[in-house]
């Protein structure tokens, strides 16, 4: 009696219940798979980002399941046609594995249920991405959630299961049982643009684990303060861990918890809660997906589809490359670029910029983003966008137009942030380090700064651009 645990984005042993059911099941062997299919994934396959980050986490999974006396099974899709020659080969009689919410995997994952069923093989997907299933959150009315308040307050006390234990052995996989390698699904850029990805993090379950004790040791009591400032470490940076399955929301919540037992400071605690209702976020995000399907490309606000957007090219390009001459835009987009993760103040206010700014369309940026994020989650970068364009789930009124000059100085009031990424002006003070077109002649002189030539001037006029947003906006309103 076999069974295959087939891994997707649940790249982790502990809590993984898709993986713990066949441990307790009645089987003498697990084989566990892991099958490269981008194809299936459409136009959101991974981005080239998230391909760096799947190669070091399959990696990592790889050397766990080597060290508990298994090892994982690789292969390329078609996943079907994966799966069927995998049961000829190990004479599996089951499949396990654990749900995601994007819809072509929802329907690609429904077709393969019902092909193994037909085949007589036990089936059975579980929940290990979310605290709550999607279809298990109503409103009164019996239908889906469009704004976060009441979502988060119809969910936030209802507990969750206790995290699963990491195994302590596997059974061996038998040798016939051939794999590709890791490096065979050529993940890796063959330009080598991702060093400093590969310096600012580490992918796996063991790098989600520690990110979280340092995050508990060193940022959460001040959470809801410092969450909002670029230049210090003052968030979790889980986020790919979380978008990976490296580590599970239940996971996060329950050693939160137990940490929280040992802190007498009602602060701490509001911190907690601040964090909390941002994993929540992330449990409404994938909420909408499953119940708008259409929303990665389409705005859930029908009055956007008549919004007059600007065919801008070329300001597009400027902005991707961090050169539109706003100090705080291009620090969030050259972070972006470099490590494949932008603070979330610069997401909101790069995403304001290009659409309202620009007016570029929101599924530009989106579609950017998910290239160049080692997060990018279709969820969550779904409703990110939606959020700033002002046409989503709960989103920011269209009329409340990000200023990033303002956003610079009240949130990188020293100036650090901007002047790490933005080195070309980090001679220039603190009154003109997130304005340098407002600075006197002499001013950008002493400093060596030449607008225009050392570091561009602006792409456009902050005011202006803002009020041509606002009339454009005027054109759907009604
Ligand atoms: P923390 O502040 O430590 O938060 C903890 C966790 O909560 C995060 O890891 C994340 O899983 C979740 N979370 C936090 N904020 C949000 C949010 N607004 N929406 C949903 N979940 C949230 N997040 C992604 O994971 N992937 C994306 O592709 C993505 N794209 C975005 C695009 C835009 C335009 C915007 C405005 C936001 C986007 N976010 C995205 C949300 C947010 O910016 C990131 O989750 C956050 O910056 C990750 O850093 P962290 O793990 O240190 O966050």
């Amino acid at each position: 009696n076999r069974v295959i645990v087939w891994f997707r984005r649940d790249l982790r042993l502990a809590d993984n219940p898709a993986l713990r059911a066949a441990i307790d099941g009645d089987f003498d062997s697990i084989v566990p798979v892991f099958i490269q299919a981008p194809d299936e994934l459409g136009a959101w396959a991974p981005g080239g980002a998230q391909r760096v980050w799947q190669h070091f986490s399959l990696d990592a999974l790889s050397t766990q399941l080597e060290n508990l006396g298994s090892r994982l099974i690789i292969r390329h899709g078609p996943t079907q046609q994966a799966l069927d020659t995998l049961i000829e080969e190990s004479g599996a009689t089951a499949v396990y594995w654990n749900r995601l919410y994007d819809p072509l995997t929802i329907e690609r994952d429904k077709a393969i249920k019902t092909h193994l069923e037909q085949r007589g093989i036990e089936t059975a997907s579980f929940k290990a991405a979310l605290l709550h299933e999607p279809w298990t959150v109503k409103t009164g009315q019996g239908g889906p959630y469009k704004v976060f308040t009441p979502f988060w307050k119809a969910v936030k006390d209802r507990g969750s299961e206790a995290p699963l234990p990491m195994p302590d052995r596997l059974p061996e996989v038998w040798s016939r049982i051939g794999s590709e390698a890791v490096a065979d699904l050529d993940l890796l850029p063959s330009i080598p643009w991702d060093t400093d990805i590969r310096a600012t993090w580490a992918p796996g379950e063991d790098g989600a684990h520690e990110r979280l004790e340092t995050f508990l040791e060193s940022a959460i009591d001040k959470y809801a303060d410092d969450r909002d400032r670029p230049a210090i470490a003052g968030t979790s940076y889980l986020s790919p861990h979380l978008h990976w399955g490296e580590i599970g929301p239940r996971q996060i919540m329950h050693r939160l918890a137990e940490w929280l037992d040992d802190q007498d400071s009602q602060a701490v605690h509001d911190h907690a809660t601040t964090f909390r209702s941002e994993l929540g976020w992330r449990e409404f995000a994938h909420h909408v997906l499953y119940h708008f399907p259409d929303t990665p490309d389409a705005p859930l606000d029908k009055r956007f589809e008549q919004f007059p957007w600007s065919q801008d090219d070329e300001a597009l390009e400027l902005w991707q490359r961090g050169q539109t001459g706003i100090p705080m835009v291009d620090a969030g987009m050259r972070e972006l670029w470099a490590t494949g993760y932008m603070h979330n103040r610069l997401r909101m206010t790069v995403a304001s910029f290009l659409t309202k700014n620009l007016r570029v369309a929101w599924q530009h940026g989106e579609r950017w983003f998910w290239d160049t994020l080692v997060d990018a989650d279709l969820a969550n970068n779904t409703l990110g966008w939606q959020w700033a364009a002002g046409c989503g789930a709960d989103a920011a009124p269209f009329f409340r137009i990000f200023n990033p000059a303002r956003q610079g100085e009240r949130f990188d009031a020293s100036g650090d942030y901007v002047r790490h990424w933005v080195p070309e002006i980090a001679t220039l003070g603190n009154k003109h380090i997130h304005r340098p077109w407002e600075a006197p002649a002499a001013v950008l002189d002493k400093a060596g700064v030449e607008l225009g030539r050392t570091y561009p001037r602006p792409l456009v006029d902050l005011k202006e651009s803002r009020r041509e947003a606002l009339s454009a906006f005027d054109e759907i309103k009604r």
